[in-house]
This record gives structure tokens, C-alpha cells and sequence, in this order.
């Protein structure tokens, strides 16, 4: 019931001119038609892929916004911006964000809030640390994570909702989960949307998995009964993996 979802993060990837490559060499590739294919990608590439990539399904998505609508923030891009170009996702609170430039549990739950506003839908990042795991605070930080984002959103918009399991040590280290533990923590961020609203909301979010994703390993995944897709940096930065991702998926 719920669609599968393919979401490639070009990260800070990919100029002007490659992303233009990129989008033409997708277009000699046909795409397996009952997985959504999204591609989140810097915000300079949107105009490109979104024009070359118009007639295919393929959404494309940014990685990142800034909460307020317009004004003096010298720098930021906005949600009503980013919806005037043809945007369909936004990243919201990936873990590079929150380590690296100090994004905090509040500036997610703002950045989801400005997301759905505008009409787009967030996928939400959520993942512990290593060291998290080891000493086994990894259910009771994701679902920290997972309620704070969440907070004071409409249940209509939380059954549209995306929210990406990564755990931060998978990320780009080829040391992916397990597709068992992928799993038993999909489920378990299920159960926390179902406590914060209701079964059906909870059986509609899609959950997906990052970290380490690749073409080879995306069919034992998706065999799982709550991963519905997958968030990929590194191998969706190749045409032919990207394409192999959507059709394994
Ligand atoms: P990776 O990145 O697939 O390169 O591990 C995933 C992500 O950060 O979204």
C-alpha cells in the first residue's frame, strides 16, 4: 500500500553542467515505473534536473531550507522558493546537517513545519551515533528525534510524510545496517508516529533506510516489511546505479 521510494542525496555534488549530464544519460534509461525515483539535489542543480527531467516521474528535491519565509538572511533559501521552482521533497535534519552546521532537533521541527506549508513534503532524518548503538540508546534517541521533528504537525500532513532512518556510522563508511536491524528500526520509529497519532497515519508514512545503500544490496531491504525505500548519497551519483537502485527497489 505504501509506494516504495528511491531517494537519491547528491550531497554537495554534482555542478551545473554534470547534473545537466546526469539527467540526460537518465533519460536513455527507463526506470522502474511503480518505485518513486526522487533525486535531492544542491540548490543550484534544481533548475536543470527539474526542466530536463519534467516528462518522467522522477521528483526532485532539495537538501536543505530555511525556515522563514522571505527577508534579511543573507544566504538562505525558502520553502515558497524552492516550491515556485518545481520542488517535491526537502531533506530536513540530515545528520551531516546536525553535526556539521549545528542544526538542532527545534531547527528540523521548524524546517518540516515550512515544508509542508509551502506544499512540499519533508523527509526527515533520524540516526544515532556509533557509540549510541553500542551502549544501546539508539530506539530512545531516534525516537527523541522522531517526536521532536514531528511536533505540531498536522495529522493530514503526517500521513504524507517521509522520514529516513541513517544510522550516522552507515553514512558513507560502506558499513550499512544490517537489513534486520534496518528493519527493527523502521518498525520501531512506526510505533512512535502511532503513539503520536494513529495506526493509519503510522501505516502510511513511508520509512526509509540510508547509509551505505547499494544497487547490490537494495532487494534484501526492501524485502523488509517496514523499510519502504531508501535515502542514497554515494551510489545515486552514477546513472546506472541509480537505475539499478529503482529497479531493485
Ligand atoms: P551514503 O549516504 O549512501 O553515501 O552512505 C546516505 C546519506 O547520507 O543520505
Amino acid at each position: 500500500m505504501r509506494t516504495p521510494l528511491i531517494a537519491g542525496n547528491w550531497k554537495m555534488n554534482m555542478t551545473v553542467s554534470e547534473a545537466g549530464a546526469f539527467a540526460d544519460e537518465l533519460l536513455k534509461n527507463t526506470l522502474n515505473e511503480s518505485v518513486e525515483a526522487a533525486i535531492c539535489a544542491p540548490f543550484i542543480d534544481l533548475p536543470v534536473l527539474i526542466e530536463k527531467l519534467k516528462e518522467t516521474n522522477i521528483k526532485i528535491g532539495a537538501q536543505n531550507v530555511y525556515y522563514e519565509q522571505s527577508g534579511a538572511f543573507t544566504g538562505e533559501i525558502s520553502a515558497p522558493m524552492l516550491k515556485d521552482l518545481g520542488a517535491h521533497y526537502v531533506i530536513a535534519g540530515h545528520s551531516e546537517r546536525r553535526e556539521l552546521f549545528g542544526e538542532s532537533d527545534s531547527d528540523v521541527n521548524k524546517k518540516a513545519h515550512a515544508v509542508i506549508e509551502a506544499g512540499m513534503v519533508p523527509i526527515i532524518c533520524v540516526g544515532e551515533t556509533e557509540e549510541e548503538r553500542d551502549s544501546g540508546r539508539h530506539t530512545a534517541k531516534v525516537a527523541g528525534q522522531v517526536k521532536a521533528a514531528l511536533e505540531g504537525i498536522a495529522a493530514e500532513a503526517a500521513g504524507e510524510l517521509v522520514i529516513a532512518y541513517e544510522p550516522i556510522w552507515a553514512i558513507g563508511t560502506g558499513k550499512s545496517a544490517t537489513s534486520d536491524d534496518a528493519n527493527a528500526m523502521c518498525t520501531s520509529i512506526r510505533t512512535e508516529v502511532e503513539k503520536l497519532y494513529d495506526k493509519g497515519i503510522a501505516d502510511s508514512v513511508r520509512i526509509l533506510y540510508g547509509g551505505s545503500v547499494k544497487p547490490a544490496t537494495i532487494e534484501d531491504l526492501m524485502s523488509k516489511s517496514d523499510v519502504d525505500g531508501a535515502l542514497v548519497g554515494g551510489a545515486s551519483l552514477k546513472t546506472d546505479d541509480y537505475t539499478a537502485l529503482v529497479s531493485g527497489a
